[in-house]
Parts: structure tokens; C-alpha cells; sequence
């Protein structure tokens, strides 16, 4: 009797050190869950970010179907000489932007 009682005191004292290593892992795991969540938040407002700064850039394609007309209506669209007339030449920095803008 007196020696089954030694021997659960033993067990018990080993579950009492796997317990503590089990908590310190939790606490760990939680500091890490904590930390990706974190940085998971910091990108996901990084890509909002981003997201609006493209839609801000986009020239809607009505404005595009403008420019080109103007173009072929013999303006030029490019900021250097931006609705002066073309006359009759194409223009190297016009047609960039077009490209660039479709
Ligand atoms: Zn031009």
C-alpha cells in the first residue's frame, strides 16, 4: 500500500512537469498566433492600400475612347503639346500614351 502510494506521488509529480511544459508550449503558441495575426492584418490593410492607389490610376475607359477620338480627330493627347493639332503627323509620345493607357 505504502509503496503504490510512493509510486503515484512519482506519476504525479511527472504529470505535474509534463503540465507545465504543455502550458509553456500553449503560452508560446499563443504568442505566435498572435504575432502572424498581427502581421496578417499589417498586409491584408497593405494590399487595401495598394488596391486603391490602382483604382485611383485607372483611367476609366470612357476617358480613354475621349483621348482616342481626339487623337484621331488630329490632337495631340500627350502632355507635351496636350490639344494643340497634330497636323496630319503622328505623334511618337501620343501613341505611347494611348498604348500605355489602354
Ligand atoms: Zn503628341
Amino acid at each position: 500500500m505504502e509503496k503504490q502510494i510512493g509510486e503515484l506521488y512519482e506519476q504525479l509529480g511527472e504529470l505535474k512537469g509534463k503540465l507545465s511544459d504543455l502550458l509553456e508550449e500553449n503560452h508560446r503558441l499563443s504568442m505566435e498566433n498572435h504575432h502572424l495575426r498581427n502581421r496578417l492584418e499589417l498586409e491584408e490593410a497593405a494590399q487595401d492600400k495598394v488596391g486603391e492607389e490602382m483604382e485611383s490610376l485607372k483611367v476609366p475607359s470612357e476617358g480613354y475612347d475621349n483621348l482616342a477620338r481626339l487623337y484621331e480627330e488630329g490632337f495631340h493627347i500627350c502632355n507635351l503639346e496636350f490639344g494643340s493639332p497634330r497636323r496630319n503627323e503622328d505623334c511618337m509620345f501620343c501613341l505611347d500614351f494611348l498604348s500605355k493607357t489602354k
